[in-house]
């Protein structure tokens, strides 16, 4: 249940109780006539509000779940190079395998693992 409804339930819980309560005192001796319509109107916007937080769908508020690949502050992307063939290799071309990242040189294909402090 949503925040939203939560408060829209207690909402009407109030202005019902109140409604109810007022329409009660209206019958009483020295009561003012305009109670039972304050307390017809408060009921019925509390039963309004029951109505609206009943049919209103449960907001799905769904976190985006996004896959940061967390690559090590020290290593410089754009300095890396391939131990075989020498290319330039990009961001694009590290990939997360069993939560280490492991280089794939596009031009030869090979594949080696990203250190920390890489010695080429
Ligand atoms: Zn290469």
């Amino acid at each position: 249940m949503s925040a939203g409804r939560i408060i829209g339930y207690i909402a009407a819980a109030i202005m019902l109780f109140f409604g109810v309560i007022y329409m009660l005192g209206s019958g009483s001796a020295g009561a003012t006539p305009g109670w039972f319509w304050i307390g017809l109107v408060l009921t019925l916007v509390g039963l309004g509000l029951v109505f609206l937080a009943s049919r209103k769908p449960a907001s799905t508020s769904q976190s985006s779940t996004s896959l940061n690949i967390d690559i090590p502050g020290s290593v410089k992307m754009d300095t890396l190079k391939c131990q075989s063939c020498g290319g330039t290799i990009g961001p694009e071309n590290v990939k997360m395998i069993a939560g280490a990242p492991v280089v794939t040189c596009p031009y030869c294909q090979t594949t080696y693992q990203l250190t920390e402090e890489p010695k080429w």
